[in-house]
């Protein structure tokens, strides 16, 4: 899963991105990805696993992890080609959500691009790039098809999509606030549209802010934007996430604590993504590791077997499915069988969140 970082300059994106990273999973563990100078990967926090790796026994636990891109230096102007605008604007197109970092913690010795601190105004800045971006893209795609009508009736149902979303655009709404049908839903996905991925504000908050976040007047005024826009808010102090960071594992809970904090910003934010994205984890369990898997929820049990190798769900013979509940009350694997919580599970089967799994399959 990947996710975009973006926001205007000097709100804290390189500060939460440096978190990020430096926070970042051993990338020794994901073997078939290179790391790229602007992509960080978090650990999504599973307490599932250790207790699991004690059952099993593993030697090692490998949560599942989440990409971070840095897509530093969208501006105004972005969508005519204003700074490196177009390259932004191309990479924000790559990730399925974009993290939109805006400025809440007031500090007079950083300044601000457009004076004062305005969380709203920041976010209509850029989402009206993403918007004109997405007009652009629109009256192309509305020409070709309205060209391609007269030998394909089905371009007629696009069509009608394309002027809806224009229709949006042109008074200032996002795609995302549209209510459409799935099958529109699915014509809407083959566009690609910017303004139509699902969105998280981080409201950049300061250390003080931290826990009575609603006493922060920019806050509130995030939140009240995002109800309208179907977005998440997360707040976080980027400067307190670098400093987490830094921090051996075992320091870090009682750091938290000491704030009066039961969790990282980043942490809020990976568990905001994961509902914003409809994701889910499932888990598999041997002697070597004890692993989650990021899978989106609704999907087949052969779909979720690829997310391990592709040739599992070439040869997909059958899953052996327990929820990982039902593995811990058992107290073993063998226990679980014999109970017959261990069920066999074909092609259909619709993963859960917390299935412990086995595949078996043809090679
Ligand atoms: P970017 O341009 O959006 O990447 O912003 P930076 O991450 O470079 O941050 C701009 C400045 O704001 C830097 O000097 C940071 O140290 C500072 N900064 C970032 N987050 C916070 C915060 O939560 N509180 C305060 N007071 N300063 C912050």
């Amino acid at each position: 899963m990947k996710l975009g970082i973006v926001g205007l300059p000097n709100v804290g994106k390189s500060t939460l991105f440096n978190a990020i990273t430096k926070a970042g999973a051993e990338s020794a563990n994901y073997p078939f990805c290179t790391i790229e100078p602007n992509v960080g990967m978090v650990s999504v926090p599973d307490e599932r696993l250790e207790q699991l790796a004690q059952i099993y026994p593993s030697k090692k636990v490998v949560p599942t992890a989440i990409e971070f891109y840095d897509i530093a230096g969208l501006v105004k102007g972005a969508s005519t080609g204003e700074g490196l605008g177009n390259k932004f604007l191309s990479h924000i197109r790559e990730v399925e959500a974009i993290v939109h970092v805006v400025r809440c913690f007031e500090d007079d010795d950083i300044v601000h691009v457009n004076g004062d601190i305005d969380p709203i105004s920041d976010i209509e800045i850029i989402n009206l790039e993403l918007m004109l971006a997405d007009i652009e893209v629109l009256h192309k795609r509305l020409k070709s098809a309205q060209k391609g009508l007269k030998g394909d009736k089905s371009l007629a149902s696009e069509i009608k999509l394309i002027e809806k979303a224009l229709e949006a655009l042109e008074s200032e709404k996002s795609v995302r606030t549209l209510d459409l049908s799935a099958d529109e839903k699915k014509m809407l996905k083959s566009l690609n549209l910017l303004s139509a991925k699902p969105i998280i504000y981080v409201a950049n908050v300061s250390e003080d802010d931290l826990v009575n976040e609603e006493d922060n007047k920019f806050v509130k005024q995030v939140k009240e934007l995002a109800i309208k826009e179907d977005a998440e808010v997360v707040t976080v102090s980027a400067q307190i996430e670098q400093e987490i960071a830094e921090l051996p594992d075992e320091e870090k809970k009682e750091f938290l604590a000491d704030m009066g904090l039961e969790n990282s910003g980043l942490d809020k934010l990976i568990k905001a993504s994961y509902k914003l994205l409809g994701l889910m984890s499932f888990l598999t369990a041997g002697p070597m590791e004890a692993r989650a898997w990021t899978i989106k929820i609704g999907t087949p049990a052969p779909e979720a077997a690829a997310k391990i190798h592709t040739d599992i769900q070439r040869g997909f013979i059958k899953a052996e499915v327990i929820s990982f509940d039902d593995l811990m009350q058992s107290g073993t694997m063998v226990a679980a069988k014999e109970k017959g919580l261990v069920r066999i599970e074909g092609k259909e089967y619709i993963m859960k969140d917390g299935d412990v799994v086995l595949f078996r399959f043809n090679v």
